[in-house]
């Protein structure tokens, strides 16, 4: 019996070690090993877990979690939780991987201090929309069981988890958004019902007592409310061949939103088109609308769509500091245009989709002398204008 004690805190120890050192292998090898619960504490009181998050180390959280570890056990002497060294690591995956297994994000340490909030500190902007935005499936499942009289469920099982990972999505650009509609499956084919469930899940929202959530409110209504644009225009579309009009819809749902104003440089469609959203938000006594409202209608207002980052992700500093995506507004986009430089993209779907914006500014830009190292994966536009003759053409 006390040998086995001892086995037991020496293998403790080893695991606490690898780690510390961010030793996989030999983390896996103790912990195959090792028989006793994995929430053993430290001598500071914490878990594995807690030490893993708070490494980011996504495989050592996942198979913590797999051997059942606890996400909201620990003694820290300051009451950070796993969720809260993982907010500190700046993983979101791992932050997401903790909130998946059940990690209350409320939780507060001994400064009163939330996970979202210790993230915010110390400048971890996208794990604090990470667990801000984060819905438990459940959710979502929920509404794949008949109620009461029903006989069918609102939403399709199938379509749980697409659904679910669309309203985890950080970026709420609404040209991401059809995109992501476009690329998991069972979306677009069925925007109609998921918008509907998304405006059911707004409504349960509100209707919560204490705990209403009004961003995550608004936010469900905005992904409504987008899915039901992109339905509307996959209704108008006469049918051809399946992808080919998979296409076509975010085609014309961009272009629509990307099409430069009268003055070629304001965004007044996207603008109206987002504003129109904010204005059909059904609960307009809550604090969330006053303060939209308030914002857009402001002496010099920013454009709608800072408006509806800000609420559903928070403010932020050094914005302009980032490079984001001209067609998405995805941060950090890894390829730039070949030819001119100055704009950047995710992908070559994003730049096909922008460039009717662009092709002009492209040129003049490009004639200018402009430095040529850039480091980055440049993709080719002579080969994007040939390819694309047909589609600028109109
Ligand atoms: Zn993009
Ligand atoms: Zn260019």
């Amino acid at each position: 019996m006390e040998a086995k004690k001892e086995e037991n805190s020496t293998q403790e120890k080893t695991l606490f070690d690898a780690i510390a050192q961010e030793d996989l292998t030999e983390f896996k090898n103790i912990l195959a090993q090792y028989k006793g619960s994995v929430d053993m504490l430290d001598e500071n009181g914490m878990t594995a877990l807690q030490h893993a998050a708070y490494k980011g180390n996504k495989d050592m959280v996942q198979l913590l979690l797999d051997r059942g570890a606890d996400v909201n056990t620990g003694q820290h002497e300051y009451n950070y939780t796993a969720l809260h060294f993982g907010a500190l690591s700046g993983n979101s995956e791992v932050c997401k991987l903790l909130l998946d297994a059940g990690a209350k994000p409320t939780a507060t340490n001994t400064v009163g201090r939330s996970a979202a909030q210790m993230a915010a500190f110390v400048g971890n902007h996208h794990t604090v929309a990470t667990i801000n935005n984060f819905v438990p499936r459940s959710e979502i499942a929920y509404y794949s069981v008949p109620q009461g009289q029903q006989s069918e469920p609102h939403l399709p099982a199938f379509l749980v988890d697409p659904l679910h990972k669309f309203v985890l999505g950080v970026n709420v650009h609404p040209v991401r958004l059809a995109l992501n509609i476009q690329h998991i499956p069972g979306l677009l084919e069925n925007a109609d019902k998921c918008s509907k469930v998304l405006e059911m899940l707004c409504k349960k929202e509100m209707t919560r007592g204490g705990d209403t959530n009004e961003v995550m409110a608004f936010k469900y209504h905005y992904l409504s409310y987008v899915l039901r644009e992109i339905h509307n225009i996959k209704d108008k579309k006469p049918s051809s061949d399946k992808e080919d009009k998979k296409h076509d819809i975010v085609e014309v749902f961009s272009k629509k939103l990307l099409k430069p104003g009268k003055d070629g440089v304001s965004l007044d469609l996207m603008d109206t088109f987002l504003k129109d959203c904010v204005r059909e938000f059904p609960y307009r006594e809550c604090t969330t609308f006053h303060q939209m409202v308030s914002s857009l209608t402001s002496k010099d207002p920013p454009p709608a769509l800072t408006v509806i980052n800000c609420t559903i992700n928070g403010q932020r500093g050094f914005v302009d500091a980032i490079p984001y995506c001209s067609t998405c507004g995805e941060e950090k986009p890894a390829k730039k245009c070949s030819k001119c430089k100055s704009v950047q993209y995710c992908d070559r779907e994003c730049q096909r989709l922008h460039w009717f914006v662009h092709k002009k500014a492209c040129n003049r830009e490009s004639s200018a002398p402009t430095s040529t190292a850039t480091g980055k994966a440049n993709i080719d536009v002579q080969e994007l204008s040939s390819e694309l003759q047909n589609l600028v053409a109109g």
